[in-house]
């Protein structure tokens, strides 16, 4: 089992000496831990170690369609996405995702959960870059009987194929949203996952469209009042966006223990809304985490551009500037999403999974007294992720991820299929 060892690195504000062994965190120790075995040593003089981000709502595969849908609104963009994705194939979602996996570990994220269509892809490109991820098969029936019945198979196969998955790769059921899947099939997966221990990830009351059609397709329910009167909501659905709220929707996506993902970029870019009802979903009992959602609406997955954002602009609509403080916003990337993962990680502390980023703060952005994680969320870009490190593994070394040139370059000839 390989060794790493982290000399002379700040944990929680301290110097300390960190081993890993396997994939694990063998010891978080004082400063001069002698190992007898061999390990591969790292000087961290001057850095900081924290848990690895998780990026709890995004589209890998969309990474090469940045910019191709500006200035127009949700609708007429999701029709145009959808246009683009008939062309695609296997290749390219390959391809794509190793972009994406290449820009998630440059700027800090370990773990990503994802919903994109050819999801094996998706997994060959996170294992060959060493991303923990949770991918997912798609249901998108969008009334067509046939088309559910495809869906349904595919997702009992790739089940069972996902059994042969790396470790650090786990399967998950999406449901696009309850305006593209039919009620049979939301009952059908909600039914599935349950029975084989999976998460639900589904978007949610994304648009104040969403909400008034539901409102009147289904006898004046909103859609959380829809999907809970359907029995889906619990605490292994992931609910991404959850931006379209009334009290009694918060009120239920509290007592049901569901997840939220707050994607503030894709929501801004695409005038979805900005209102996300933090606070009043945290103290009703959600789960809140944030997301960067796919590159065709936030154009970019850096998670902490998502955290700066995220609280500006709760601090801004509620006029309280202690609106979304630093240490949740931490928690809703690392503690809160290991939660509902099930993942030990989170925590830089002994037997926890060795999911860690190592920040470089040897640069203005860091030159204060102020805290640590202050710098990093106000004033830092993620360039001062220095290494990164994902189940043992270490996956960029002082900004160097292997392969990189390469990675861009098998890329770049998958373009032509989105045009
Ligand atoms: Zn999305």
């Amino acid at each position: 089992m390989g060794m790493i060892l982290l000399k002379n690195i700040q944990v929680d504000g301290i110097e300390r000496d960190v081993l890993i062994e396997g994939n694990r965190i063998l010891r978080v120790a004082d400063c001069g831990l002698d190992t007898s075995k061999d390990a591969e040593v790292m000087d961290c003089t001057g850095k900081v170690a924290m848990p690895g981000f998780v990026n709890m709502h995004t589209h890998a595969g969309m990474a090469l369609m940045r910019g191709i849908g500006e200035d127009i609104g949700f609708h007429e963009w999701l029709d145009r996405i959808w246009q683009v994705e008939k062309n695609l194939d296997q290749d390219y979602v390959y391809h794509a995702t190793k972009v994406a996996c290449l820009e998630m570990i440059k700027t800090g994220t370990t773990c990503f959960n994802d919903q994109y269509w050819f999801a094996p892809m998706a997994c060959r490109a996170a294992s060959d870059l060493g991303l923990r991820a949770y991918l997912s098969a798609i249901i998108c029936d969008r009334g067509d009987q046939d088309l559910a019945k495809k869906q349904k198979s595919e997702c009992i196969q790739m089940f069972e194929m996902s059994k042969s998955w790396p470790s650090t790769v786990k399967f998950v059921v999406s449901v696009h949203a309850i305006y593209s899947v039919s009620e049979p099939m939301i009952l059908w997966a909600s039914e599935f996952v349950r029975a084989n221990g999976l998460c639900l990830h589904i978007h949610l009351s994304e648009t104040e469209k969403e909400v008034e059609d539901c409102k009147s397709e289904h006898g004046g329910m909103s859609p959380v009042e829809y999907l809970d009167s359907l029995g889906v909501l619990g605490p292994e659905v992931i609910a991404a966006h959850t931006l379209w709220l009334s009290d009694n929707d918060v009120e239920i996506l509290g007592r049901r223990g569901v997840t939220c993902v707050h994607n503030v970029n894709s929501n801004l870019k695409l005038a979805s809304g900005y209102k996300f009802r933090y606070s009043e979903l945290r103290d009703a009992g959600a789960n809140v985490c944030i997301g960067t959602d796919g590159c065709g609406s936030s154009n970019n997955l850096d998670m902490l551009e998502a955290m700066k954002t995220s609280a500006m602009i709760q601090k801004a609509w509620r006029g309280d500037s202690s609106a979304m403080p630093i240490d949740e916003i931490i928690d809703m990337v690392t503690v809160n999403p290991a939660k509902v993962l099930g993942l030990d990680c989170g925590k830089l502390e002994e037997g926890a999974l060795a999911d860690i980023i190592i920040v470089d703060t040897d640069s203005y952005h860091f030159m204060s007294p102020g805290r640590f994680e202050a710098n990093l969320i106000y004033s830092a870009h993620s360039d001062c992720v220095d290494s990164v490190i994902c189940d043992g593994r270490i996956l960029m070394k002082n900004r160097v991820v292997p392969g990189e040139k390469e990675i861009l370059a098998q890329a770049k000839a998958h373009l032509n299929k989105i045009m």
